[in-house]
């Protein structure tokens, strides 16, 4: 599932490799239970915790705790992944990275970089000025960079870039177009509980107001009778 790969992608770009297991074990769960994590992931409960953690304060993952009496009354902690922020959260981070890509385009474009050819190390215009257009390390004259090649690569960068952006917005519209119908699925189902409520206290009404009427209604003979 595209999905999958998407998501571990993002927990390994903000946990790292031992972080990409937890997508397979809290991708279609709820508070899942940490020392069970642990144990899945083959870690300490100590390292899946900070791993948590590192997701909780990107908001990919959220938490309920409780406290354990057979632990000493220490908090266990249950994870849940949250997937539209997940998707989000990294939607802001690759912006941000093109938005990079195209601030390097704009300077790579407008501006002369220079070289050494012996040591590869590369000057922007001022560094080259304050060097005298001399190689600090060597003592060679500087060259002037073609930017041809590093502008292919940045653009190379930002195709690739350009389209994850493209599967995340599909990704993330998909994710909340289910999450919009299980809120209305929820929504009905709950105004459908509340008529079987309402439905049910009608019918217990009427059954008193029954009960009440055959209390009444011996009365009323009695009444009757009395004014007989
Ligand atoms: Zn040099």
């Amino acid at each position: 599932m595209q999905i999958i790969k998407l998501l571990k992608e993002i927990v390994l770009t903000y946990a790292g490799p031992n972080a990409v297991g937890i997508v397979d074990l809290l991708h279609d769960k709820k508070n899942v239970n940490e020392f069970l994590i642990a144990k899945k992931l083959n870690l300490t409960i100590n390292q899946t915790r900070n791993i948590l953690y590192k997701l909780a304060d990107e908001g990919l993952v959220s938490f309920i705790r409780k406290k354990d009496k057979k632990k000493g009354g220490w908090y266990t902690y249950f994870w849940t992944l949250n997937i539209s922020k997940s998707l989000s959260r990294y939607k802001e981070k690759i912006e941000s990275d093109i938005n990079n890509l195209k601030s390097q385009l704009t300077s790579k474009k407008t501006r002369t970089f220079y070289f050494c050819k012996n040591c590869h190390i590369e000057y922007n215009e001022e560094n080259a000025l304050l060097n005298e257009y001399t190689c600090p390390e060597c003592g060679e004259i500087l060259a002037i960079k073609d930017p041809s090649e590093a502008i292919d690569h940045i653009n190379k960068e930002k195709e690739k870039i350009d389209s994850l952006k493209k599967l995340i917005d599909s990704e993330l519209e998909l994710v909340n177009d289910k999450e919009g119908k299980s809120r209305i699925r929820k929504m009905k189902a709950e105004v459908k509980k509340k008529e079987e409520e309402r439905r049910k206290k009608r019918k217990l009404k009427a059954k008193e107001r029954e009960k009440e009427k055959k209390k009444i209604k011996p009365l009323k003979k009695k009444k009757k009778t009395s004014k007989k």
